[in-house]
């Protein structure tokens, strides 16, 4: 009789399978990634799979990119709607920053 596989806690100390893995409540057979929002049988060659998987990497990748890029921007106490808008009107001052000193070298010609 086979019995199902069920998730493990120890899964989750692995630092292969973090931050991104973790258990499904409801479902005990399940483990659940993260940072790409899916679910997938509970067991050790289903996640590693998962974790080669293209899709996983680049959701990986632009996690981090993410959260380098508020911690240093962003003060750690601010919500993340203020975090947004934080960072776009950065990036709108920036560019209108550098437009602004172009102009100035072409005037002084
Ligand atoms: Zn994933």
């Amino acid at each position: 009789m086979a019995t199902k596989r069920k998730f493990r806690d120890e899964w989750l100390q692995q630092v292969e399978f973090q931050p991104w893995l973790t258990s499904v409540q409801a479902d005990p057979t399940k483990a659940s990634c993260t940072t790409c929002h899916i679910d997938f049988n509970a067991n050790l060659t289903t996640i590693k799979r998962h974790k080669g998987t293209q899709s996983h990497q680049k959701s990986e990748e632009s996690r981090k990119e993410r959260e380098e890029l508020l911690q240093n921007i962003v003060p750690q106490s601010s919500s993340n709607q203020e975090i947004t808008f934080g960072v776009k009107f950065a990036t709108i001052l920036m560019l209108r920053h550098s437009v602004m000193k172009e102009k100035g070298r072409q005037s002084v010609k």
